[in-house]
């Protein structure tokens, strides 16, 4: 009876504690990562890629993800050497999603274009496909580099077994010159910067948009555009390459990651990898 009156003590006490309002950055973190949230949730998906050989900047990152149970893409150029190979399997085993990115950064129409799909899937795809099989990194996505791509591509890479593209929407060009700039509207304000989140399954293409300096990134546009996802349960696709304190122009900064990331977490917005996505 003695114990039994400690227990309800102790109960009483922990309730009192948190003040009977259970809030869900209360729970331990093993708890928390069961809690991410889901495409389907209704409250909008952000979805997050980081493009060529940025290993480094990539596993520094992962620290900011776990905070905020975040997954992210990242697409991977050039040979699948020692390093790619680890920083592969240390994406993969924190819940990321690892795609490919072409052995030679390939502009991929015109590449099929001159060499003929055949050729082009042996020499771009085949080298990487071939060692993430072999060492077990499940592959099924691929970024085009540039960009560049053609409907002839799509189904080149569609026919091989591959479930999702990713393009561009075109809204956010590569200009570090500032040239493009006349009619550039705030992103937010660009419907062609999102897609329901009701359709995701139906979207093989994802089209995205490229964040950093040279891009044009407004941190306070990326904030609405995150806004508007949730708001309108929207898809929001986002494409950088480096995480860095002080990345090169096409490149993200830790703050910046940061700020998305604790946007979308405040929200309830699910952050996912590409592999995590529903299927038709
Ligand atoms: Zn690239």
């Amino acid at each position: 009876m003695h114990r039994l009156a400690l227990l309800m003590a102790a109960v009483l006490a922990l309730f009192a504690s948190v003040g009977c309002r259970i809030v869900e950055n209360e729970f331990p973190a093993t708890w928390r990562r069961h809690m991410r949230p889901k495409v389907g949730d209704g409250k909008g998906t952000i979805l997050l890629s980081f493009d060529d050989r940025n290993f480094n900047g990539w596993k520094a990152a992962i620290p900011i993800f776990d905070k905020y149970r975040a997954h992210a893409t990242f697409f991977v150029c050039g040979p699948i050497n020692k390093d790619a190979m680890s920083a592969m399997k240390v994406m993969l085993a924190k819940g990321h999603s690892v795609g490919l990115h072409g052995l030679g950064h390939r502009n991929a129409d015109k590449a099929v274009a001159d060499m003929g799909a055949e050729m082009y899937w042996k020499e771009e795809i085949e080298p990487q496909l071939n060692i993430c099989r072999m060492i077990g990194v499940p592959i099924s996505s691929f970024a085009y580099p540039n960009n560049r791509r053609t409907d002839e591509t799509d189904a080149l890479f569609f026919s091989k077994g591959f479930a999702h593209l990713r393009g561009s929407t075109g809204l956010v060009p590569y200009d570090p010159k500032g040239l493009k700039q006349a009619d550039r509207r705030p992103l937010s304000e660009c419907d062609g910067a999102f897609f329901p989140a009701s359709e995701i399954a139906s979207h093989r293409l994802l089209r995205t948009n490229m964040v950093g300096a040279d891009y044009h990134t407004d941190a306070n546009d990326l904030v609405r555009c995150i806004e508007r996802a949730h708001e309108r349960d929207e898809v929001l696709a986002l494409t950088s390459h480096d995480i860095a304190e002080s990345p090169s122009g096409i490149g993200m900064s830790v703050a910046l990651l940061e700020l998305v990331l604790s946007k979308a977490d405040e929200l309830g917005m699910a952050v996912v990898g590409y592999d995590e996505l529903p299927r038709d």
